[in-house]
């Protein structure tokens, strides 16, 4: 193992992953200084930005344990057990996630779970720089250009490395593209999303059934809503940008409230605020980026949505840009050249990234589709059933991606070749007492080994 005792690394941006990457090199004895566009989130309040709460899952928690971070998060989680969908005529139905209470997700808020991050950092000794926005680099002089947007005023500082942690609209990326092509493309979705809140109820309670992701089911649209733990649910309607009904088309929170009555009915006593919060809230976009290089020589590399932005629907992005900070950290220590650890997590990451960029864009269809469809409802069975026939061998979909710690892309190419045997053993049919249970076992086995978790 390299001494990193003397190494020094300047990071940009203390959103989730810079604050997580700080904890975990800072412990390894690096030198790290982290530097932030916004104010300190304890001082003055979570200025908030993207989304109030996200799913955590395995991947993640296995990041926050290593930088000792997980019990001080989960004391604020909330167990999330499976999908509540709600059809249109007001019945619900849990969908579960996983086998047992062993295999569920957790939502957390985001301005809870940075500041956790934020105290541990500090406590490892990095340097926060709060009110620093990268505006420049001169990457031959090794010297970053900085911008306090409260006055105005520039500051410059010398780095050895930079590793880019500013999210999607990265600042370094940008910076990184003026010296090299990155080959940066970037695909828009033609959905956008906007937040609205349900309160809790007069006696301080959940309104509705709190360890559950619910979701409204719509075909081109729905509406998810995810439990905090100061008894409220923040939920997101996505919805397209142009046709009807679309952002395009509700323009006033008096629309939106008539669309809600129709479709969303059961939702509509929830939300009190519903027309404040929607004209208040901006519709956020979505987008997949993509990189064909993630780094410049030793000088600068990319992580987490910085290098490859993906659309929410599998709940992955930050377990996956905390996945991100666990490999960069070890190929610092297993690499002394800063360049070759650089291309050594770039080479492991990127095809991860890829996949579950790609399972991420095929989960809208899933969640706003397919969730109420016999069709896909009967998969499910079967995949449950053939789960318990070939364990380790025929593993969900869902569970690979989110209970598991396999590389995206072993979950992504697995899922395909389960996907194909559910569609093929169930067409046509309307239970499973008529599937071909030989064929099927016996393409499971000529298909898929068993499966060894990375853990
Ligand atoms: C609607 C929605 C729902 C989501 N739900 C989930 C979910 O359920 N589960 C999940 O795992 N993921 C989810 N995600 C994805 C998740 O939010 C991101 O993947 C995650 O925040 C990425 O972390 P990051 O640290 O790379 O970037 P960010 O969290 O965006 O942090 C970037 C930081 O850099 C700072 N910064 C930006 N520019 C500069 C600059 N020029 N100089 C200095 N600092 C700068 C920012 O202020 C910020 O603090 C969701 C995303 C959206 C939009």
């Amino acid at each position: 193992m390299t001494d990193t005792t003397a190494r020094s690394i300047t990071l940009i941006g203390a959103g989730l992953a810079g604050a997580l990457l700080a904890i975990l090199l800072a412990r390894r004895g690096w030198r790290v200084d982290v530097y932030e566009k916004r104010g300190d989130p304890r001082v003055k309040g979570y200025e908030g930005g993207r989304s109030i709460n996200l799913a955590l899952a395995e991947r993640g928690r296995n990041a926050l344990r290593q930088a000792d971070a997980d019990d001080e998060v989960m004391e604020q989680a909330v167990m999330m057990r499976g999908r509540m969908v709600h059809f249109l005529d007001g019945r619900q139905q849990l969908q579960r996630y996983g086998r047992d209470d062993s295999e569920v997700i957790w939502s957390i808020h985001r301005g809870d779970l940075n500041i956790v991050l934020l105290d541990l950092a500090e406590q490892a000794g990095a340097r926060l720089h709060f009110n620093h926005k990268l505006e420049s680099v001169d990457f031959d002089a090794r010297s970053a250009r900085f911008l306090d947007e409260r006055d105005g005023s520039a500051s410059e500082a010398g780095f050895e490395a930079l590793v880019g942690a500013d999210g999607a609209g990265s600042s370094l990326r940008a910076a990184m593209m003026k010296r090299s092509d990155l080959g940066e493309t970037t695909e828009f979705l033609d959905h956008s999303y906007k937040e609205l809140e349900i309160p809790p109820d007069a006696n301080g309670d959940f309104k509705i059934e709190p360890n559950a992701l619910h979701i409204w089911p719509r075909g081109h649209y729905m509406c998810i809503a995810l439990p905090n733990d100061e008894k409220t649910f923040t939920v997101t309607l996505f919805l397209p940008n142009q046709g009807d009904p679309s952002f395009a088309t509700l323009r006033t929170g008096a629309e939106a409230r008539a669309l809600f009555e129709r479709d969303f009915a059961d939702a509509v006593p929830l939300i009190p605020r519903l027309e404040q919060d929607w004209e208040r809230n901006p519709p956020g976009l979505l987008a997949t980026l993509y990189l064909d290089r993630w780094h410049i020589d030793g000088r600068a590399v990319l992580l987490g949505d910085a290098a490859h932005a993906m659309v929410p629907f599998h709940g992955q992005g930050m377990n996956c840009a905390f996945e991100d900070c666990v490999v960069l950290a070890r190929k610092l220590e297993q690499h002394a050249d800063l360049a070759d650890a650089f291309a050594a997590f770039e080479a492991e990451r990127k095809p991860n990234a890829s996949a579950i960029q790609q399972m991420a864009l095929e989960n809208y269809l899933e969640m706003r589709d397919r969730v109420d469809d016999p069709d896909f409802l009967l998969q499910r069975e079967l995949e449950r059933v053939l789960q318990e026939r070939h364990p380790g061998r025929f593993v969900p979909h869902y569970t690979m991606v989110t209970f598991m710690l396999i590389p995206y892309a072993t979950a992504l190419h697995r899922s395909e070749i389960q996907r194909e045997i559910l569609v093929a053993a169930t067409r046509g049919l309307d239970s499973l007492e008529a599937v071909d249970w030989k064929a099927v076992d016996a393409e499971i086995m000529s298909r898929l080994d068993i499966l060894v978790d990375a853990a």
